[in-house]
């Protein structure tokens, strides 16, 4: 871990494009909510259709209005290289400096269409592209990518990303802070010298999170899921569990060395809030 100490600390917010008028309001609310807070920007994700691909541009342009700093999230999963020089131009219009470059979770009924089809290549074109305009984030997995055949062949494929030009990663959430002390131990091992920040994902809602979780590999410990589940409709209880685990987790990772935190909102101010209320920040 001690690679990581000597970066400085980032915090950091994702949203979601939201996809009509009480989605635009609620995610208003947590941005005025969130930006008093001074994070070092607010990440926008990618999805798959064209509506709300163009709501990520939309959606970043409205960040960058205000002033605060919005770094879009770019996918493989159907982009041409047109799409990304045309998005890439766009960006740097609004002022944008910095893209989290993703190969995108697969459409389940289509073929996933595009000129990319890992993350590394997309990162290389940017780079070939742009320079050093961007600062370019990847995505890395403490707990293994739900692809990979074996963690080896995992952290040989995140080394390609960075050695494809990334300056930094944020990880997939996960509720082991081992895990996260290991990929970054590993990381070293291979000199992979970049900023590896956990990506942090609050607990307010059991059964949302276990599908999420159920779908990326992210394991909830079995003493988590058993006490979240005895909660049911309690949600009062559920969330002050979840503030005290997912409390008690980043202050692990911030002790061991870890370069600031990145929590994944949903587009709600509440919960992240809350964390970084208790974590002191
Ligand atoms: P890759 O790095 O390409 O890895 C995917 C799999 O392929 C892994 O198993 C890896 O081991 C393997 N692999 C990688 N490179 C190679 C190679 N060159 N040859 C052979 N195998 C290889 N999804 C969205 O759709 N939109 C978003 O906005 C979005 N934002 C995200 C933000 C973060 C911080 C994270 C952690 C995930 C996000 N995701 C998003 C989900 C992400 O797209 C999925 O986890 C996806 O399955 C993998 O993306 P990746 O960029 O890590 O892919």
């Amino acid at each position: 871990m001690n690679s990581q100490k000597k970066f400085p600390r980032a915090f950091s917010f994702e949203f979601f494009p939201p996809k009509d008028d009480d989605g635009r309001a609620g995610l208003r609310d947590a941005i005025n909510q969130l930006a008093p807070l001074k994070p070092k920007f607010f990440s926008v994700t990618f999805g798959a259709g064209g509506g709300i691909r163009a709501g990520t541009y939309e959606t970043v342009k409205e960040i960058q209005a205000r002033g605060l700093t919005a770094a879009p999230h770019i996918t493989c999963t159907g982009t041409t290289r047109a799409d990304v020089k045309q998005l890439l131009r766009s960006y740097r219009e609004l002022g944008i400096g910095r893209i989290v470059a993703l190969r995108g979770d697969r459409p389940k009924d289509a073929p996933a269409a595009g000129d990319f089809s890992h993350a590394n290549e997309l990162v290389a074109f940017i780079r070939a592209e742009t320079g050093r305009h961007f600062h370019i984030e990847v995505a890395a997995y403490p707990e293994i990518h739900p692809e990979a055949p074996s963690a080896a062949t995992d952290l040989e494929n995140f080394a390609r990303k960075v050695r494809a030009g990334a300056d930094s990663a944020i990880t997939q959430y996960f509720y082991n802070p081992d895990a996260y002390r290991r990929f970054v131990d590993d990381c070293e091992a291979l000199g992979l010298d970049i900023p590896i920040v956990p990506g942090i994902m609050p607990i307010t809602n059991y059964k949302q999170l276990a599908r999420f979780s159920d779908g990326c590999g992210a394991e909830i410990p079995r003493w988590v899921r058993k006490r979240l589940e005895g909660y049911g409709d309690d949600l009062d209880a559920l969330r002050a569990f979840g503030l005290d685990v997912t409390t008690a987790l980043c202050e692990k990772l911030l002790a061991a060395g870890a370069p600031g935190l990145h929590f994944y909102t949903l587009n709600r101010a509440g919960a992240a809030r809350a964390l970084w209320e208790r974590l002191g920040l």
